[in-house]
């Protein structure tokens, strides 16, 4: 075992201090000039646009096999090695959606190929399992959670390419090893790290060796919510700068800069102030511009004008509960996000409450800090005001309540000081860790040591 593994089974990593002299957009490309070893983290963020579906989403794959396999008790038991052993074929249905050769690279992938191109990038470590990786040319890159790339007997380990396996999967026939043809439980199982597995060895093997000739660190796509790759950042060493680009803030860690919006769109605005071989890897010609401003709250509209953006935002807001919510509701901790909300001179909109405004149950709470509810208003708003008013108020609360990211002009992100942009795509976050482990095996808030899972 290396110091590695011992570090990452036995001790939380002390949680690395914010450089102070790291900040800006024109931090980060300059590092991203200057860096030779840059170690990136990537995670489902970088292929959503890819149209890889999501395996947690309600509406998603899962929704789809729970009618055909109604004892799939959430998501993750496709990944449950014991859940496969009894009924692989929920997994296989989903392997078939995703598997290896249906899809194209995003922007994000081309940018870490690039960057590998140019003998800048130290390694890849991805968590997702779609080999999109390879695809876009990247060759210094672990799968952390192994990958379709092969397939292995459940019982004697032989491994075969995943062309091997193919046909099978495509005809929805669970794949059976050549060399025990007699024994039923020898299936070919794709290479990805299943729930109680261990990661692969290459990745600590990689790691040992990485952590300590990194001179970037940079986390795209991903929310770090899974051991042992979450502890990356807190393991390298802590002067060595950090930069995040995701949807969301990761309140665990300290980036130096932090880029939150939509992947595709930052990586986009990086590669044109990059320059040169990057440049060609804009897909969109448009340069953004920077605003220090918050953008205005919408102007009043009456309710009928309004439904429509309340709708959008409340699917929205729906989608990424959805997505997100792989522990129980009730374990969810919202962090309100102060900085999109404090400081804004317009008045605060009037309150509503839960019981009387139609689907109010979709907001999103992070979004409204309880100083925008003052009680004694609410009480005047249900004394006298009369109902239509009320609703409309309702409405306005909620329009108001739409994140900054979607009141921005388009080409346009916001900057905070010191070191927080806001792009178009931004999403709130939850702070909870995924549990992990084998399911059910973990009911605190705990986050685990030690890790082995899938995370798309
Ligand atoms: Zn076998």
């Amino acid at each position: 075992m290396t110091l590695w593994q011992i570090i990452i089974n036995i001790s939380e990593p002390p949680k690395r201090k914010k450089r102070k002299d790291i900040n800006t957009l024109e931090d980060v490309v300059r590092l991203l000039h200057e860096s030779k070893r840059i170690l990136v983290l990537t995670g489902a963020g970088v292929s959503v646009s890819c149209g890889i579906p999501d395996f947690r989403s309600r509406d998603g794959i899962y929704a789809r096999l729970a009618v055909d396999f109604p004892d799939l008790p959430d998501p993750q038991a496709m990944f449950d090695i014991e859940y496969f052993r009894r009924d692989p074929r929920p997994f296989f249905k989903f392997a078939k959606e995703i598997y290896p050769g249906q899809f194209q690279p995003s922007p994000c992938h081309k940018f870490i190929s690039m960057m590998d191109k140019q003998k800048k990038l130290l390694r890849n470590y991805t968590q997702n399992i779609d080999t999109l990786e390879q695809v876009a040319g990247v060759q210094r890159i672990i799968q952390c959670h192994g990958s379709f790339a092969t397939a292995s007997c459940l019982v004697c380990k032989h491994k075969v390419d995943c062309e091997a396996v193919r046909e099978d999967i495509f005809n929805q026939v669970v794949p059976h090893c050549p060399r025990c043809p007699d024994i039923p439980l020898a299936i070919m199982k794709p290479d990805i790290v299943f729930f109680g597995e261990n990661l692969p060895e290459m990745f600590h093997r990689a790691m040992k060796q990485d952590k300590d000739e990194v001179d970037l660190l940079i986390v795209i796509g991903s929310s770090l919510k899974v051991r042992p790759v979450a502890l990356i950042p807190n393991s390298i060493p802590h002067e060595v700068p950090q930069v995040l680009i995701n949807r969301e803030q990761l309140p665990h860690l300290n980036f130096d800069v932090e880029l939150l919006g939509d992947c595709d769109v930052i990586v986009n605005e990086l590669c044109h102030r990059l320059g040169g071989d990057f440049e060609q890897l804009c897909f969109n010609t448009l340069r953004l511009t920077e605003t220090t401003d918050k953008p205005p709250r919408l102007p009043e509209q009456p309710p009928s004008e309004a439904l429509p953006a309340s709708s959008d935002a409340a699917q929205e807001e729906q989608k990424q509960h959805s997505t997100d919510s792989v522990t129980k509701p009730s374990e969810e901790t919202h962090s309100p996000n102060v900085t999109d909300t404090a400081g804004n001179n317009v008045t605060p909109p009037e309150p509503c409450p839960n019981a009387q405004c139609p689907s109010e149950e979709t907001a999103e709470p992070s979004e409204l800090p309880a100083e925008d509810v003052p009680k004694e208003e609410a009480a005047e708003v249900k004394s006298h005001t009369s109902n239509l008013e009320f609703r409309r108020r309702c409405w306005m609360s909620r329009i108001n309540r739409s994140p900054i990211s979607k009141r921005l002009e388009t080409g346009q992100y916001l900057f905070q000081a010191p070191n927080h942009y806001i792009f178009h795509g931004r999403r709130h976050n939850t702070t909870h860790f995924i549990q992990r482990g084998r399911v059910g095996a973990q009911t605190d808030n705990t986050p685990e040591k030690t890790q082995s899972t899938v995370h798309l």
